[in-house]
């Protein structure tokens, strides 16, 4: 008890997301159950007292290994049929974080941007050097034809056919990345976004997804926000901090969900989706792309699904 009278005990909460764009119908399903699933792995950690780092690590290690989303194994393939993947964790009790760019030959990053969090004197590492840095600390690199699932290869050999040989390279469209947010029965915050990045993009290209600020952020002080969607437009209006900061000063996770929406909506065009917690656990989920996948648990029970736009409040 405070000296201002009991204070209100802490429940823990958790949210996660497997991406916000045009899910195909035939995918619904597949990203629900992804979502339900690493739901119940991240609450498992938080019900047993773990830590919210602990939980969204978890959880986004079990969407990585689930090849129906774009992140870890089944991730999209580049223009030169590659996979180049991206992930960020990020602790929001001291704001220490971890992110790797552009790795090829790593099952989970977001390990492997945990180990740079706690075991490296660096917040971001990218391609061969953080590779070399998974291997000393013991990681198992695999080829990376092992991180490549048929669909994504005959959608990579689809698209290069229809290509003029040295046409444009466009931006690629952005797909289902995954991410949760998770607030722990000491009162912190944490989150963790993946990525293969966008499909067909130039090799070495970089979204939001590790970036600080842009593909997430957490802060015991506010809240912890996991973004999805174009990255080359999330990034410019630096989403997951400024939806933080919207916390900070007053709004309620949902108020804040659907004002960095509609941020990103006015000032850029670019389509995507967020998850977020505050630091009483309350949950905002918004998007202007046609569907998001997620899941949260609320009161012990999970619960997912593939949100339409038009189930969601709009800013
Ligand atoms: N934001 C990711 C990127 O631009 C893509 C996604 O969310 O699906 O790399």
């Amino acid at each position: 008890m405070s000296l201002f009278g009991p204070s209100k005990p802490i429940l823990p909460a958790l949210i996660v997301h497997g991406g916000a764009w045009d899910i195909p119908e035939h995918l619904h399903q597949d990203s629900i159950d992804g979502c339900c699933e690493a739901a119940r792995k991240g609450w498992e950690v938080l019900e047993r007292g773990g830590s919210a780092v602990d939980a969204v690590e978890a959880a986004v290690r079990m969407l990585e290994d689930d090849p129906t989303f774009d992140a870890g194994r089944g991730a999209v393939l580049n223009c030169a049929g590659a996979i180049e993947l991206d992930a960020i964790i990020m602790d929001g009790s001291d704001l220490n974080l971890g992110a790797v760019i552009g790795v090829q030959r790593v099952r989970n990053p977001v390990t492997l941007a945990r180990l740079v969090m706690t075991e490296s004197e660096h917040a971001i590492l990218a391609c061969e050097g953080a590779e070399a840095f998974a291997r000393r600390r013991g990681l198992a690199l695999v080829p990376n034809s092992e991180l490549a699932v048929e669909r994504e290869k005959t959608r990579w050999q689809a698209e290069r056919a229809e290509r003029q040989p040295h046409g444009d390279l466009s931006r690629g469209h952005p797909g289902d990345t995954v991410g949760a947010v998770g607030l722990d029965l000491s009162g912190h915050l944490a989150v963790a976004t993946s990525t293969g990045g966008t499909f067909y993009k130039h090799p070495g290209r970089v979204g939001d997804s590790p970036l600080v600020g842009c593909g997430a952020y957490a802060d015991d002080r506010s809240g912890a926000v996991s973004a999805t969607g174009e990255g080359e437009s999330l990034m410019r209006v630096v989403i997951s901090k400024s939806v933080c900061d919207l916390m900070y000063g007053g709004m309620s996770a949902q108020e804040a969900a659907d004002a960095g929406i509609g941020l990103l909506t006015r000032r850029t065009s670019g389509q995507g989706g967020l998850i977020v917690l505050g630091n009483q656990g309350d949950v905002g989920i918004a998007h202007n792309t046609s569907y998001l996948a997620h899941a949260y648990v609320k009161g012990e029970k999970i619960i997912g699904g593939v949100l339409k736009r038009s189930d969601v409040r709009q800013a």
